[in-house]
């Protein structure tokens, strides 16, 4: 049987201080906090989604603000940059509007014919604006800073260094449906599902660098998309028969996740599509209310004292 993601579900960062990261992700991105809940792993601390207004999987990027801990260092087996796709002709909006929150941005580049803003977020997270046309699943949300034609769509590629490449793209085109679309400026490009924004991964082979280490301002993991748990688990056996050591299945509510560590070391999670943020939220309140998943509800009060009291940017 042949297996295969559908493109990336969303990417998990680390964050410094809660508040700085909200003010940046809904103040000056204009994305929508779909979800405010805790790390299931460690509930003294938040665990932010921000995404299109409803939500949809693979517009979705989600925060660990982690202040204690120390910056995070490039290196191999770590996703250095991740890219987010906006409408074609977006870019002059995007660079007038960093610019009037004191963001400083690299120069526009072409990446594989796209126009690439590259810039960081205020904890020093690599991310880049795209420019795109490709059709992709998104609803506008009416109440952010930022109009919807300008709006971010969702992830459009993650940016991975690795020390022996081949391994990695070994694991993509054998196991997870990928192909190699190209290779420029010392990144091989690859894309699941035809390619696209939103489906693709590029490599770059750096054999010297040392092994990149997690930290505020770096990328926790990426999470690709699979339909339903039956999708998952044979995308699991799958791996496990490649030598890898996937996780069992453990029930995000919102989605349920099987993590392993690519061979390069950098950790993937596969995500189901389904339930989805409004399983516990109407559509029109999400990310408004602490929630959490029905196993940590009896520790409600003691959770809620233990986090920063949090104000939503105004519009
Ligand atoms: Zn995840």
């Amino acid at each position: 049987m042949t297996t295969s993601v559908h493109g990336i579900h969303h990417v998990t960062c680390i964050a410094g201080d809660a508040q700085e990261n909200l003010n940046f992700y809904v103040g000056v991105m204009g994305m929508r906090l779909v979800k405010k809940s805790v790390n299931q792993d460690a509930p003294d601390t938040y665990h932010f989604f921000y995404a299109d207004a409803a939500g949809t999987p693979g517009t979705d990027l989600t925060f660990f603000p982690w202040p204690q801990m120390a910056p995070g260092r490039l290196g191999t087996g770590l996703t250095v940059e991740v890219a987010l796709a906006v409408p074609a002709g977006s870019l002059p909006y995007w660079q007038a509007r960093l610019n009037a929150h004191g963001v400083v941005c690299g120069e526009v580049e072409l990446r594989f014919g796209e126009s690439t803003l590259p810039f960081r977020d205020p904890h020093g997270l690599a991310l880049a604006l795209v420019e795109t046309s490709d059709e992709r699943p998104f609803v506008p949300w009416l109440q952010s800073p930022v109009p919807p034609e300008h709006q971010v769509r969702g992830m459009h590629a993650v940016r991975l260094w690795e020390r022996r490449l081949e391994i990695t793209e070994a694991l993509l085109t054998g196991r997870m449906g990928f192909t190699l679309l190209g290779a420029e400026g010392g990144w091989q490009r690859y894309g699941v599902d035809g390619g696209g924004s939103g489906k693709l991964i590029d490599l770059r082979a750096m054999p010297g660098e040392r092994p990149g280490t997690w930290g505020t301002g770096s990328v926790h993991h990426v999470a690709w998309r699979v339909r339903d748990t039956a999708e998952e688990m044979a995308l699991a056996g799958t791996l496990a028969g490649a030598g890898l050591q996937p996780t069992s299945q453990i029930d995000r509510f919102w989605f349920k996740s099987v993590y392993f560590r690519e061979p390069g070391g950098t950790l993937f999670e596969l995500a189901t599509d389904g339930p989805g943020f409004d399983r516990d939220e109407d559509k029109e309140h999400l990310g408004e209310s602490l929630i959490l998943p029905p196993w940590l509800e009896q520790h409600r009060r003691a959770i809620e004292a233990a986090l920063p009291p949090l104000v939503m940017p105004r519009r």
